[in-house]
């Protein structure tokens, strides 16, 4: 029987925790001993591992005694506090956060992407999953850099509220209720109403005037890309519950047709063109829910500049965008380097 490996979850109880147990579960990872933890207030709860039952306990520094991998989504504080810890006692931690994003010494990966730079694990011993707006954007990007190199990339995401966790997913559910029976939605995770709504604002601002989600496409995408490609960006949250869109416009070295465009990205990895307008085929939120490829359509030439296309990619944030893409990297993590 070949290698069981213990594996923590970092988060169990949220939105991506929830899904990165789901997604070990699906790709039959061969799991050995598995930990649940979270905060105090879901500490003795009891949740399951195909289909035994599994204790959550309280995240300590003394949590990781004899885990090989911990996958954590607890928030970047958490990241920054216990991922140490965890590397110390000897886990190999992916993390959700942004804490180690930009660290030099920790690697950014995107498995379609840049699956090489896991290699530098060893450094601290973490490695970072992307942000989710980033991730799907790069998977479908990639090929079309290979060919034609990208210079600059114009993007503007329509995010959905499971990005935010589980309390904006509730936020959503809430005040549409409350708004269709005639009475006031009340805010708590949003700063406005995000029900019948779009807000151009995730995250905190900068004072360049862009937002933290915004930089954070800007800076990581030329990390994880490894060129220097310009990006700017407008982030938006919509009122959909799973699944990033995203409107892109690059601009490249050499032309890339329509048609080019088509075929480089039908033989990518990880990606499903979807594009059929003559029959109103697109990709749309409620089809990349509950899958793992990035959606792409739209595909058209922008006439306005020399080489320039437009793309419409649409992704689950929770799974690709946050939980498969940390199981693949543990995957490659366990074939390819942990003995
Ligand atoms: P969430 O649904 O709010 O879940 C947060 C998780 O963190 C819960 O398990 C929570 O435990 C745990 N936690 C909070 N405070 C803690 C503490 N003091 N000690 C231990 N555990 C604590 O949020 P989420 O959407 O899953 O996001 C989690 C992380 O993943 C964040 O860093 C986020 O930026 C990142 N991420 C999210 C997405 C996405 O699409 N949602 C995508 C990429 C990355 P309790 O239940 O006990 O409070």
């Amino acid at each position: 029987m070949s290698k069981l490996w213990n594996i923590a979850v970092v988060g169990a109880t949220g939105a991506v925790g929830n899904q990165m147990i789901e997604c070990l579960e699906e790709r039959n990872f061969p799991v050995g001993k598995i930990k649940y933890l979270a905060s105090a207030r879901s500490a003795g709860e009891v949740m399951e591992f195909n289909g035994k039952p599994v204790l959550v306990e309280e995240l300590t520094h003394d949590s990781f005694e004899g885990i090989d991998i911990a996958l954590f989504s607890a928030g970047g504080d958490r990241s920054r506090e216990f991922c140490p810890s965890a590397a110390r006692a000897g886990a190999v931690c992916i993390d959700n956060s942004s804490a180690w994003r930009m660290d030099p010494d920790v690697p950014l990966v995107v498995p379609e992407v840049n699956p090489h730079a896991i290699a530098r694990y060893t450094n601290k011993g973490i490695i970072a999953n992307p942000n989710c707006s980033t991730i799907q954007m790069v998977v479908a990007l990639k090929p079309l850099h290979d060919y034609a190199a990208i210079k600059r990339i114009v993007v503007s995401t329509y995010q959905a509220v499971s990005g935010t966790g589980k309390k904006a997913i509730d936020e959503l559910r809430v005040q549409t209720g409350e708004l269709l029976n005639g009475r006031p939605a009340k805010c708590d995770i949003y700063p406005h109403r995000i029900a019948f709504n779009c807000l151009p604002q995730i995250d905190s601002f900068e004072p360049n005037g862009y937002t933290k989600e915004e930089m954070k496409m800007v800076f990581e995408t030329k990390k994880i890309m490894e060129a220097e490609i310009r990006t700017t960006a407008t982030t938006v949250r919509v009122p959909v519950f799973y699944g990033h869109s995203e409107s892109v416009n690059i601009e490249t070295e050499k032309k890339i047709t329509v048609a080019k465009a088509m075929e480089l990205l039908k033989r990518a990895p990880g990606v499903d063109v979807v594009d059929d307008v003559a029959n109103g085929v697109y990709p749309m939120p409620i089809d990349a829910a509950g899958q793992d490829l990035t959606l792409v359509g739209r595909i058209r030439e922008d006439d306005s500049i020399e080489n320039g296309l437009n793309l419409w990619v649409v992704a689950d944030n929770i799974r690709k965008g946050a939980a498969t893409n940390a199981v693949q990297i543990a995957e490659i993590l366990i074939e390819k380097y942990l003995k």
